[in-house]
């Protein structure tokens, strides 16, 4: 290269230094600001986050992205880092300790330890075996050495079980390429979200929820938006507020129905009004539907397979289902694009799931009648469950689906991880307390993964605790 050229390249490096300091100066500029911001709200009792600064902030970017001729995600992605970075500086209240079931589950572990008995209502696991023939399978698979790497979606015979298996239950056309099996349903949402979101890209979460969804979008650079649902409503999401935490920066919903922790099953309407929000806005729907199978209501289950006109990943698993949770299966199903790239992914951490599982998965599909003996099993708990605690200080829906029954303590001043605590050490009983699901502090999640009598024992359990209390 010539000296001319060199000084050239040296002259806008340095450029490129100055504008990049001169950023981080505005940056701190910025940082003073929002503090300042922060003090005054705090004085006027404001709370930190504000939406509609923040949509008039990215409605000004996005505007000002176009003139300079920034591409638009972009510009969003680097406001999400900048709004995070405010909300961050700006003085707010010390955090509420909140306990998840881990926590309450690793203190009844101690208790069981020590030789006491804990009724278990805290994990989310069935306490079904998985069917024999299935464990007969894994078993004589690895025997006949297949313990090998596979592709990294799985065997095509498990891909194409799966594809028939959809078809069957859902009326659904899916081919086998895209459908990846994964490790358990909790590796699919990780790949779901890893697919399709960047650094500084917003996702939905309707809270309640299942904790590890925000984990998960943080995890992968992301930002969880909260839609909040109220017991008042019967947990149903309200689709004008849904639109309205909407953003020039959200790129996905997640979707949890039949719920974890409400047992809240969506209406096919309010489905379908979902299924139209995300088309328009041209969002993915993540529809975890690893409760598919425990269903209530008579009327079926809704899955996002029905809509192939929207951008979607399915979520589902054996663990539920087959009581299948310590095998690690679980599958997705998308369009083929999005399929290869989750299936890059999974070649990427795991290369594939263990293959005499596969075979497993297989065999578990044909066990038509343990998935619904286990589902019936789960609505008599459910059942059982409502009517026991029917005449407790509690609020609660009647759970359409999944293995839960989430209830309000309508005691004045409980909080929902004391009330765990103390629940666990004077009654020897463990549960999910609300705090962990979002902002149900005053809630706590009964898991129906025990056997009927265990369950109304505990909740009798729960009534002389509240008793106690009040
Ligand atoms: N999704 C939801 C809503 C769950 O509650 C769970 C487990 O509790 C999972 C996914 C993951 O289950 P697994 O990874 O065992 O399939």
């Amino acid at each position: 290269m010539s000296c001319a050229k060199d000084n050239e390249l040296d002259r806008m490096r340095n450029e490129v230094l100055e504008i990049t300091k001169e950023i981080l100066r505005l940056v701190a500029k910025r940082q003073s600001l929002c503090v300042e911001i922060g003090k005054l709200k705090q004085a006027k009792g404001l709370s930190i986050e504000d939406p509609s600064a923040e949509r008039m902030l990215r409605e000004a970017v996005t505007k000002e992205a176009l003139a300079l001729g920034i591409e638009r995600d972009f510009a969003q992605r680097l406001t999400t880092q900048l709004i995070e970075e405010c909300i961050k500086v700006q003085p707010k209240p010390p955090e509420r300790k909140v306990l998840t079931h881990r926590d309450i589950a690793r203190m009844a572990e101690a208790l069981e330890r020590q030789g006491v008995r804990v009724i278990r209502m805290d994990v989310g696991e069935p306490d079904f075996r998985a069917p024999s023939v299935v464990v007969e399978r894994a078993y004589q698979e690895m025997k006949a050495g297949k313990s090998r790497y596979t592709e990294p979606k799985g065997r095509q015979e498990l891909r194409e079980a799966i594809a028939d298996y959809v078809k069957m239950k859902f009326g659904a056309d899916v081919k086998a390429d895209q459908v990846i099996a994964t490790m358990g349903g909790a590796f699919g949402v990780y790949l779901a979200l890893a697919s399709t979101i960047s650094p500084g890209d917003e996702v939905i979460v309707i809270d309640p929820s299942w904790p590890i969804y925000k984990s998960c979008i943080r995890y992968v650079g992301g930002r969880p938006i909260v839609l909040e649902t109220r017991l008042e409503d019967n947990w149903e999401p309200n689709l004008d507020e849904l639109n309205e935490k909407m953003s020039a920066a959200t790129k996905a919903i997640i979707l949890n129905y039949p719920s974890n922790p409400t047992g809240k099953a969506l209406s096919k309407k309010t489905f379908k009004g979902i299924v139209e929000i995300a088309q328009d806005k041209k969002l993915t729907l993540i529809s975890d539907e690893v409760y598919a199978d425990y269903n209530f209501t008579g009327s079926g289950h809704n899955t996002v397979l029905n809509y192939p006109e929207v951008s979607y990943v399915l979520i589902s698993s054996f663990s539920k289902s087959w009581g299948m949770t310590g095998f690690r299966v679980g599958f997705v199903i998308s369009d083929l694009d999005r399929a290869n790239k989750m299936a890059a992914i999974q070649s990427m951490l795991i290369t594939c799931i263990p293959e005499f599982v596969q075979y497993a998965a297989i065999e578990a599909l044909k066990c038509l009648d343990e998935a619904k003996r286990n589902s019936e099993v789960m609505k008599e708990r459910a059942e059982a469950v409502c009517k026991a605690l029917e005449p407790l200080p509690v609020s609660f829906y009647k759970p359409d689906g999944a293995m839960y029954v989430f209830p309000r303590i309508d005691v004045e001043g409980i909080d929902g991880s004391e009330f765990a605590v103390k629940l666990l050490e004077k009654k020897n009983v463990s549960v999910a307390p609300g705090g962990a699901f979002g902002n149900y502090f005053d809630y706590f999640r009964i898991s129906l993964g025990q056997p009927k009598e265990a369950l109304v024992e505990g909740v009798k359990r729960i009534g002389e605790f509240l008793s106690s209390m009040s």
